[in-house]
């Protein structure tokens, strides 16, 4: 796999929802095709809690959007 991120190469990494440390069950796959070419995607690291409100933050703005379930 190919990442830009190295942090996500190392330990687990941790939810980005705002303020929580959670480690992350969830990864999302999203980009703003206003901004961002369809071969740039960014990755954003979610706990089970937030991953719910993440992915809908995205899919409200209209972002495509994709969670791949982490080890
Ligand atoms: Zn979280």
């Amino acid at each position: 796999m190919v990442t830009s991120d190295p942090k996500a190469q190392s330990e687990a990494p941790v939810c980005s929802s705002r303020g929580c440390r959670n480690t992350a069950a969830w990864m999302l796959l999203w980009r703003n095709p206003r901004i961002h070419g369809s071969d740039r995607v960014k990755r954003w690291a979610a706990c089970e809690e937030h991953e719910p409100t993440l992915r809908e933050f995205l899919t409200a703005r209209g972002f495509p959007c994709e969670t791949q379930r982490l080890p």
